[in-house]
């Protein structure tokens, strides 16, 4: 005999489990399924600017306790342009900030709400499937223990990221998929010592970008563009302190906190849009959907914006008997995904060394950053979009 709930969710991660949370407050019944472990899906060091429609969206949830006690508030963030350093000040330009906070602790205060509120969530969930979201009676069979299992929901909600079963469940057929690859990575590190600014510096180098961000006033997170080809350990933590320090400013150089690495990974660089983002009783959500460079800061904000429609679809079907919001949806996320695609793109085209530029495409690029830096209108565009548009 299967289980039964209202809203089955495939997937842990950030849109899984704020859309779990944003549910049970509106007393609506959920499962996650997760086919990893829960300490798996903490251990993932990925995002760490929050917009601050996605800090309200947490407080919403009830999780923006400790969000609001350790996270740091950013005003700005600062270009370094081969070699000289200029700040967009957001808090001017736009009456708003960023809130640096890791995307493992905002995944810590979600699964620590959903196991004080009772919530069920099934880790270790394997071979997960979605079946019959076309009908009126969606199910989703897994096996965990070695045991089939199977819950049936009035709705499935595919927040299991890029390489996720939820997509892959609907025919090729009935998806459109627009995919850009970028001839390059992100070569980043973890490391306890203090951040060498107290905001992001952006680098655009002749060598290449790089980016120096941080977790916390002990923790930072540095990166640097490598080839796509390239694995971390061919880059000794000396290796990559010297060629983060080429790739800076003198200042920031010379004040650069160096340490022995505690995570080192390639991220590779990819803009993705599946389209619609619903399918019958299966709605996609986050990174199932989208993928963003991380140039913009803009994957877990994104996944924030997906879930906040869909959260607010659900409550109006169950509340108000209404599916208006539920047939709006992928029509209403996708606006905001485009602009954050379109953003994500133009930040990497702007800041990145492209192996096929030419002289010709360094010289433009090197204008469109005179150009930012010298006009208000210009740094204003890049604020706007940087703190978030709205929802
Ligand atoms: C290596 C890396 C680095 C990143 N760095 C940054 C960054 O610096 N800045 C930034 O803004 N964004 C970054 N991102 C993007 C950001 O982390 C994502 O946009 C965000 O995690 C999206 O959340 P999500 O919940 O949609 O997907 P995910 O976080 O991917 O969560 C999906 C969950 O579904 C689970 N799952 C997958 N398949 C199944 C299945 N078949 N059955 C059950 N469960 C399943 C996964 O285990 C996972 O827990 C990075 C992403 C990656 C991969």
């Amino acid at each position: 005999m299967g289980k039964r709930t209202q809203v089955a969710i495939i997937g842990a991660g950030p849109a899984g489990l704020l859309l779990g949370q944003l549910l049970l407050k509106a007393g609506i019944d959920n499962v996650i399924l997760e086919r990893h472990t829960a300490a798996h899906v903490l251990g993932r060091i990925r995002a760490g600017v929050l917009e601050p429609g996605t800090v309200d969206l947490l407080d919403e949830a009830g999780c923006g306790a400790r969000l609001h006690r350790e996270g740091l508030v950013h005003h700005g963030i600062e270009l370094s342009i081969r070699g000289a350093r200029h700040r967009i000040d957001f808090q001017a330009l736009t009456g708003k900030s960023v809130t640096v906070y890791g995307q493992t602790e905002v995944t810590r205060d979600l699964m620590d709400a959903r196991a004080a509120a009772g919530a069920e969530t099934v880790y270790e969930a394997l071979e997960v499937r979605p079946e019959g979201f076309d009908g009126a009676h969606p199910v989703v069979r897994y096996v965990k223990d070695s045991q089939a299992q199977e819950l049936e929901c009035d709705f499935i909600a595919g927040c299991d990221g890029f390489h996720g079963i939820s997509r892959q469940s609907v025919p090729e057929s009935a998806i459109a998929v627009f995919e850009r690859v970028y001839p390059f990575g992100w070569l980043g590190i973890l490391v306890d010592a203090p951040p060498v600014s107290r905001e992001l510096i952006y680098a655009n180098h002749a060598r290449g970008f790089a980016l120096c961000s941080m977790r916390s006033p002990t923790r930072s997170r540095y990166y640097i563009q490598c080839d796509a080809s390239e694995r971390p350990e061919h880059w000794p933590d000396e290796k990559f302190w010297a060629e983060l320090k080429r790739r800076l400013d003198a200042g920031a150089a010379a004040q650069l906190v160096t340490g022995p690495s505690i995570e080192k990974s390639i991220a590779p660089l990819r803009s993705f849009v599946a389209e619609p983002m619903r399918f019958g009783r299966l709605f996609l959500a986050g990174d199932a959907a989208h993928i963003v460079p991380p140039t913009g800061a803009k994957g877990l904000n994104l996944a924030a914006s997906d879930v906040h429609y869909l959260a607010e679809a659900l409550v109006a079907h169950y509340r108000a008997r209404s599916d208006k919001a539920l047939d709006a949806y992928s029509a209403r996320a996708l606006a905001r995904v485009w602009k954050a695609e379109r953003f994500s793109w133009w930040m990497t085209s702007l800041l990145h060394k492209f192996p096929d530029a030419g002289a010709f495409g360094q010289r433009i690029q090197l204008a469109e950053l005179d150009y930012l830096t010298g006009s208000r209108a210009a740094a204003t565009a890049l604020a706007e979009n940087y703190v978030g548009l709205p929802f």
